[in-house]
């Protein structure tokens, strides 16, 4: 997902509660959005069905089970911030893109 899809950010702390548009239609995911060195992190627990690839392909293995449940009961994963260099592998691999990585803009 892209941030044109993110339309409201809420900050609370060090993580920001943020929605994004469900295709086709006007009902909104909300995610938590993590900040990361490079840039930011956000899961969706409404799309997360607790699979774990995420948690296999993450290459410095910041990513784990949350205690909190997803869309389908199952434990959503969480990220350790402040180890993810914030290269999408995660998000290219979830199969319901329940998991958003943005860079940050570089400045001109
Ligand atoms: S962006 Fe990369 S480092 Fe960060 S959680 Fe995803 S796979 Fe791991
Ligand atoms: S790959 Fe996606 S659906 Fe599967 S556990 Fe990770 S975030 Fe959840």
């Amino acid at each position: 997902m892209n941030n044109e899809n993110l339309t409201k950010q809420v900050v609370e702390g060090k993580q920001k509660t943020v929605k994004k548009a469900e295709p086709g239609k006007r009902a909104f995911f909300e995610g938590i959005r993590s900040q990361t060195a490079r840039g930011s992190w956000t899961i969706f627990p409404e799309l997360c069905k607790g699979c774990g690839l995420c948690i296999e392909k993450c290459p410095t293995h910041v990513i784990s089970w949350s205690s909190e449940l997803g869309a389908y009961g199952t434990n959503r994963v969480e990220v350790k911030a402040d180890g993810c260099i914030t290269c999408r592998i995660c998000a290219w691999h979830c199969p319901d893109a329940a998991i958003s990585v943005d860079l940050k803009e570089k400045r001109q």
